[in-house]
């Protein structure tokens, strides 16, 4: 019987199409993958497939598939249509939802008839959701009469032009995670808003003004980015961090899969029988596949590399040799002709020795 208990509860979203947008700066490759506007989408569970994983042959468990992507030798540059394909059967890996916690929004007027209020608004990630708080400010009078006189101009709603005196930077705090999301920041320091937009958000104007959509809604989704530098380089330390898990004795090496199982949160529920069901609220595929090569390790699972295509894969076993029954033929059949062959090669030098 698979075992449904550790489904997601809030779907991931991927896309029928990721496009990459090249851009060198100093030298370096720095382009983003994005989601062109002809992309269809579509909601799915990465559960699902772990499951399938466990009953059907040829179906690797969805974090198998993003190690062998991190694993496969070559610069990044040059596996840029290997990652978009697998985006296409999985989304983004969520960099971004993942290392955020708390992303400020423009402020915007409030109380039409004064206009001396205004309202802040920002997303948290709390008990397992997006969920949107606000604060209301007053604007003080004493500090500048003139620009106070042109708030007649504004309209309830709008948000603080950038060039008001009144307009703050929203800005994104960040959990103390494995990878900076910019260099220029260390890990727990909040980020202008503005500074992300342009790698995360690549199509998106005014990254100053930039009104971030509720993350994990669709809409969000349409508009995030994921740069290619960060793509790899977290593929990579997910990679190392599931090898780690299996290194036993050492617990230091265990910090780098909990980082990503951080933002991780348990909902309930119940079946149609009545039993109560445990879900799991995840922001990013790469908490989700953290879970799962937890749930893996803690089975009694552990990460080998195909004797035949290199590949790493995770098995119970601990004779397992390759990632599946092909590969398992396909060498055995080329040891069997090597060996004929040898033998051949054997019978021939005798022959000539003669
Ligand atoms: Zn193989």
């Amino acid at each position: 019987m698979p075992n449904k208990a550790n489904r997601l509860k809030g779907l991931w979203c991927r896309f029928s199409k990721y496009e990459y947008q090249p851009a060198r700066i100093k030298g370096l490759t720095l382009g983003h993958i994005y989601v062109p506007p002809s992309s269809t989408h579509d909601w799915y569970d990465p559960w699902e497939q772990y499951h399938l994983s466990n009953t059907q042959e040829g179906i690797p468990r969805p974090y198998e598939t993003l190690i062998a992507l991190a694993e496969r030798p070559g610069p990044l540059s040059r596996k840029v249509p290997e990652i978009l394909e697998w985006c296409s059967q999985f989304g983004l890996l969520g960099v971004f939802p993942q290392t955020a916690y708390r992303i400020q929004r423009p402020a915007r007027w409030l109380a039409a008839s004064k206009q001396q209020y205004f309202q802040s608004q920002e997303w948290e990630w709390m008990g397992g959701g997006w969920r949107s708080s606000f604060g209301i400010h007053s604007v003080d009078p004493s500090l500048d009469f003139a620009h106070f006189a042109n708030l007649a101009h504004m309209r309830l709603g709008d948000a603080i032009r950038s060039t008001h005196w009144a307009y703050e930077k929203p800005q994104v705090y960040v959990r103390n995670t494995i990878l900076a999301i910019r260099d220029a920041y260390s890990t727990d320091q909040p980020i202008p808003v503005s500074e992300i937009v342009p790698e995360y958000f690549a199509g998106a104007p005014e990254p100053e003004m930039f009104d971030c959509p509720q993350p994990g809604t669709l809409q969000f989704w349409r508009v995030y980015s994921e740069p290619l530098q960060s793509f790899g380089s977290q593929a990579r330390a997910f990679s190392i961090a599931c090898k780690h898990l299996h290194e036993t004795g050492n617990t230091q090496n265990l910090k780098s899969l909990e980082r990503y199982l951080e933002p991780l949160s348990i909902s309930l529920t119940t079946d149609s029988d009545g039993r109560v069901i445990e879900t799991w609220n995840s922001p990013s595929l790469l908490c989700t596949f953290a879970r799962m090569a937890l749930q893996d390790a803690m089975a009694g699972y552990t990460l080998y590399s195909c004797e035949c295509c290199g590949s790493p894969f995770v098995r119970k076993n601990p004779r397992a040799q390759y990632c599946s029954q092909t590969c398992g033929f396909r060498h055995r059949k080329r040891r069997a002709r090597s060996i004929a062959s040898s033998d051949e090669r054997k019978k021939h030098g005798k022959k000539t020795r003669k």
